[in-house]
């Protein structure tokens, strides 16, 4: 296997940045289709449309119907075919920019991301999630493409929920932790290679970006003021990690998350929460790991509020057997969990996810947080 990078074509970040749209836009197309929901509309709608306006371009305004489904994918290709629309521009969360994505790399069209929240790494990655028609995590398709812009509004980011910025920074804590596993196996990564010596730099330097300003940005961003901290802080969550996950490479930590949507309890998380619980769980299993390295995630992750305990994730008590069917899934033929150096079991797992339960709880009660 070789050694494969991928990565969207520009990547743009910082105050007021989709007020100049028009202007990336334009290198791309005429006829933007931009893909978003009321509400995200609402904030950012003025905006977006007015720098479109200004550089003579004939936006296609499309309502979102809330989950990337296949249903949804094709009622947008059939707007793209009918309006003669040459860019799928995608305004909001994760969903909406998975939908544009499918719905551009199947019409042939050019693709744009505008994260209004940095809650997970998907605004640079070349996948997208589906979704049945009831909400069900269904899978995902890797495209032969990323996106040719990737516009990111820090002031928008920063003005959003400080849950989602603390969610997104789960997932980013996840990809150094996750892409060193898969680098020590050779493990595949999601570009069909295995990680550059650049893939693995990004993604540690997430990491350490996250450890010296995560606080401090969840701390301004919960004041409402927009600093250096946060700017750091979304890059890593939106870059650092996209690029870092993407052609580094993903083990344990996503497996549990992945996993966790069919407990009914879970479904009020975000992914980038189940994976924060997916994190401290996959550094019980390692053998490979310090205790240092283990304290220093839990103790970031309690900090910034990530689920750390089964009670955060909304399993208090559960048993045994419950957990038995992640370990299952963990353990089967393909999982995630074969980027170890050792054979992930079953059981491994379980106990794995009870001893981060239990560290979990005990460094939270160091913290003085109940
Ligand atoms: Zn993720």
């Amino acid at each position: 296997m070789h050694n494969i990078l991928i990565a969207p074509r520009k990547y743009v970040q910082g105050r007021g940045a989709l007020a100049e749209a028009g202007k990336h836009l334009k290198i791309l197309g005429n006829k933007p289709l931009v893909l978003w929901d009321a509400t995200v509309k609402g904030i950012v709608g003025k905006t977006l449309l007015a720098g479109l306006a200004e550089e003579g371009l004939e936006p296609v305004d499309v309502d979102f119907q809330g989950d990337c489904t296949r249903k949804e994918v094709d009622r947008v290709i059939g707007i793209i075919k009918n309006t003669g629309a040459d860019i799928a521009v995608g305004v909001g969360g994760g969903k909406t920019l998975d939908t544009a994505k499918a719905a551009a790399i199947e019409t042939g069209i050019r693709i744009v991301t505008c994260p209004t929240i940095a809650s997970n790494d998907s605004p640079t990655s070349a996948a997208s999630v589906w979704y049945d028609d009831d909400g069900n995590f269904t899978g995902f398709d890797c495209w032969p493409f990323n996106p040719d812009l990737v516009l990111v509004d820090s002031l928008v980011i920063s003005r959003a929920p400080v849950r989602a910025l603390v969610a997104g920074m789960g997932d980013a804590l996840a990809t150094w932790v996750e892409a060193k596993v898969a680098l020590q196996t050779g493990a595949g990564n999601i570009a069909g290679g295995v990680s550059t010596a650049a893939a693995m730099a990004i993604a540690e330097l997430g990491y350490e970006v996250l450890l010296e300003h995560g606080l401090e940005a969840k701390r301004a961003v919960e004041n409402g003021v927009l600093t250096p901290s946060v700017e750091k802080v979304i890059e890593a969550n939106i870059l650092h990690s996209g690029l870092g996950f993407e052609s580094g490479g993903l083990a344990t930590a996503h497996m549990i998350a992945n996993c966790l949507p069919s407990f009914g309890e879970c479904r009020h998380l975000m992914h980038g929460e189940e994976v924060g619980f997916g994190v401290i769980s996959q550094l019980c299993l390692d053998k490979a790991v310090s205790m240092d390295e283990v304290y220093e995630a839990v103790d970031f992750e309690v900090a910034v509020g990530l689920p750390v305990t089964f009670k955060d994730i909304g399993l208090e008590g559960v048993s045994r057997d419950r957990l038995k069917s992640i370990g299952d899934t963990c353990a089967s033929d393909g999982s995630l969990c074969e980027s170890h150096c050792f054979k992930v079991t079953s059981e491994a797992v379980v106990d794995a996810m009870i001893a981060a339960d239990a560290l979990g709880a005990e460094r939270k009660e160091l913290a003085g947080i109940v």
